[in-house]
């Protein structure tokens, strides 16, 4: 008999690919101390704001330490609503039809587990998030990627849908703005979007972490467009607006019946999310929206500038509508997106994450995330000019 640990695996699990990410992060931090300029990870170069964390501080000085009811506290779901109703115009019941979760991560993960049978089909645009594949496949379910180009901002439109469609699609993933591209959609193409999702029955699910990080235009929730609401289950965090990826803290909102499918699970699994984390997004919705300014500004100014780099440069890069990542095109240097990422850390000591880590559409791109100073970024992108110049010179 072996003896090798790896047989009690599930199979589920040791498909999984090893996540490109997690790859070269681990090359990153073999460089710890070299004066290393991280454009790799995407995550809020803020704190969280002061009042948000002393909000949280209060409630374990009043003794604020158990579970809360499985949904969330009803204040916190209250709040949800209030905001969902205001910034995407669309009406949730807090008491069925909203669930706070452990994060955005959480409520993807409770609606694969709750809406996919083994060998259900589930499309996913893509380049998107690194975790989307591994939840449908950890679900048994058939992923669908629906590419989508740089030629078009990375928005996904209704034909790109029609052309990957096949009989036995039950999902629509989306996620606009999107990571890693920046890249949204237009009110059409969503409106678009939304006729494919009726006409093919599908059930949406719209992961918007992004949405507060709008620079052009303004965000529509595809949740918001007629006949929508009853087949979208809504997601939606504080990780990146607020600055609170520590405090693991989300939400799903959707019709009473799906919502409750997924609690379902989420009473089995984990029960609630943190009481004192619930209390800080709670602080977050009712006084936080100055402090989300901010930081917007801050963003969109980083943005401008990479992006205006990116382009001097000669790594074509379209402007991303939303989020906080720029996904050049590194192609015309001659060299992979990983010979880029790994030449650039190692010669230039700048982080960047290879483009085909986000799925084979992201091949020949890198994406760079803008959540880092003004200043780091103008370093950064003078070692960027230096690497591809010395590219050309050889
Ligand atoms: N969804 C997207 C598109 C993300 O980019 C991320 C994190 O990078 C998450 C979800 C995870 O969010 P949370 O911290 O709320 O679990």
């Amino acid at each position: 008999m072996s003896n090798d640990p790896k047989r009690w695996v599930a199979g589920h699990v040791s498909v999984l690919p090893k996540s490109g990410i997690r790859d070269f992060f681990e090359l990153v931090a073999k460089m710890k101390g070299q004066d290393v300029i991280s454009l790799g990870v995407g995550e809020p170069d803020f704190v969280t704001p002061w009042h948000i964390r002393e909000a949280a501080i209060y409630a374990l000085e009043r003794g604020k330490t158990y579970y809360t009811s499985n949904l969330g506290t009803p204040e916190l779901r209250k709040a949800i609503a209030g905001y969902v109703a205001e910034h995407f115009h669309i009406g949730y019941r807090p008491e069925d039809q909203i669930i706070v979760t452990v994060g955005v991560s959480e409520a993807l993960d409770l609606a694969c587990r709750a809406f996919i049978n083994p060998g259900d089909k589930v499309m996913f645009h893509q380049p998107c998030y690194v975790s989307y594949h591994p939840s449908i496949a950890l679900t048994h379910g058939e992923p669908i990627a629906v590419p989508t180009y740089a030629k078009d901002g990375f928005a996904l439109t209704a034909a790109a849908l029609r052309e990957a469609w096949q009989p036995g699609a039950k999902m629509l993933m989306l996620n606009l703005p999107t990571n890693p591209t920046g890249g949204t959609c237009t009110k059409k193409q969503l409106t678009e979007i939304a006729e494919f999702c009726r006409e093919k029955d599908l059930l949406v699910l719209t992961d918007e972490i992004y949405s507060e990080l709008t620079f052009d235009g303004t965000h529509t929730s595809i949740a918001s467009l007629p006949g929508m609401a009853e087949r979208t289950i809504f997601l939606h965090g504080f990780s990146k607006a607020f600055a609170m990826t520590g405090w693991r803290i989300g939400y799903a909102c959707g019709p009473a019946t799906l919502i409750d499918a997924m609690m379902k699970v989420h009473q089995y699994t984990m029960l609630c999310a943190s009481i004192v984390a619930q209390e800080a997004a709670l602080e977050a919705l009712q006084h936080g929206w100055d402090d989300v300014l901010k930081m917007r500004e801050q963003y969109h100014r980083r943005r401008d500038l990479i992006v205006r780099r990116f382009n001097e440069i000669g790594l074509t890069c379209h402007s991303p509508r939303g989020s906080f990542y720029a996904f050049p095109d590194v192609a015309k240097t001659g060299l992979s997106e990983k010979d880029f990422a790994v030449g650039l850390l190692q010669q230039e000591r700048v982080a960047v994450v290879p483009g085909n880590a986000f799925g084979v559409n992201g091949t020949g791109h890198v994406r760079a995330c803008f959540a880092t100073s003004y200043e780091q970024i103008v370093e950064a992108c003078d070692r960027i000019e230096r690497f591809v110049a010395q590219g050309r010179a050889k």
